[in-house]
């Protein structure tokens, strides 16, 4: 079964204690994000991993505190989670490398990777049986993520030990969310092994 492995905003400003957003925890999650991002290489499968990417004066900012912005180190990701081959796909209606690549690096400005108008495209020149999802932040740009692929009517598994929230509440009100629409919970172990 061909899988796309997704990887949503695993970013030093949102995973480690000195980020500009950091997540509770996140810090945790990293070597398991690593460990899926290189088993999916491993395996021949593409990650895709989509990544803040905003500027300085950001109207997300009027909400959330200023992160991620372009050309900063917080908005970097761990070079742990970072592929060899790899292309930064900017957030303008482009091309983009598939072939020769195996980690596509989407910036976009906003919650949902949704809004990045290559996505259609770039969903249909992939072509997987199935997505396999984690990163941050669960009940927020994971939980779009999530909700938009399965829109696609394609098999998500959500690796519910490669992720991390900021409010569990809403966290496991998305958990029943993303179950009652057919979207699967899984493990890295599980993930790791079964293919
Ligand atoms: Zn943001």
């Amino acid at each position: 079964m061909k899988a796309i492995f997704w990887d949503v905003d695993t970013q030093l400003d949102f995973l480690y204690p000195a980020g500009a957003l950091y997540v509770p925890g996140a810090e945790r999650i990293v070597s398991s994000i690593a460990r899926l991002n290189h088993y999916a290489a491993a395996n021949g499968m593409h990650v895709v991993s989509d990544v803040d990417a905003h500027a300085e004066d950001d109207p997300e900012f009027l909400h959330w505190p200023p992160h991620c912005v372009a050309g900063t180190a917080g908005q970097q990701k761990p070079q742990s989670t970072l592929l060899d081959h790899r292309a930064v796909v900017p957030f303008r209606l482009g091309e983009f490398p598939i072939d020769k690549v195996q980690q596509l690096i989407l910036e976009k400005p906003t919650l949902s990777c949704f809004a990045d108008p290559n996505l259609p495209s770039l969903l249909q020149a992939l072509n997987p049986d199935k997505y396999v999802l984690y990163g941050v932040v669960t009940e927020i740009c994971v939980r779009h993520a999530a909700l938009g692929l399965l829109e696609t009517g394609k098999r998500v598994e959500l690796v519910t030990d490669a992720v991390r929230h900021l409010n569990e509440q809403d966290r496991d009100r998305f958990y029943n969310e993303f179950t009652a629409r057919g979207g699967k919970l899984t493990t890295a172990d599980e993930v790791c092994s079964t293919r």
